[in-house]
């Protein structure tokens, strides 16, 4: 698994990647190899490392991340159509990369993963 110092570069943009969006609770960025027209990755600004990091006192991250997916997936015209959101964790979920983030997918008819 990547290390998180990949992610928090780009949210203390030292890295030239495309930032779409940035609050004081997250930030949003272009996958660097898009699965689909829209792929654009929701990252909390305070590290955590995977979804088993989630408890009562930072669950409101979450919350907050998928309504800035869902506000992005509007500015980005996909939401009539439909988009995908995906979490994966830790090795079994597909995480590759040892910080928390939210896919949001779209712009094309998305296979289903199950
Ligand atoms: P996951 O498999 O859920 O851990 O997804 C990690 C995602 O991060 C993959 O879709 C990668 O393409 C993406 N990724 C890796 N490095 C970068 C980077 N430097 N900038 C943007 N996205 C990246």
């Amino acid at each position: 698994m990547k290390h998180e110092s990949l992610f928090q570069d780009i949210i203390n943009k030292k890295t030239p990647e495309n930032i779409i969006y940035q609050d004081t609770i997250v930030t949003a960025f272009k996958d660097i190899n898009p699965k689909a027209p829209v792929h654009i990755l929701i990252v909390p600004n305070i590290f955590i490392s995977s979804l088993n990091e989630i408890n009562e006192k930072n669950k409101d991250i979450l919350a907050h991340m998928f309504s800035i997916a869902i506000k992005i997936a509007k500015q980005k015209k996909i939401s009539k159509e439909g988009y995908k959101i995906i979490v994966n964790c830790n090795k079994n979920g597909g995480q590759e990369i040892n910080y928390l983030h939210m896919h949001l997918l779209g712009g094309k008819k998305l296979n289903s993963l199950y």
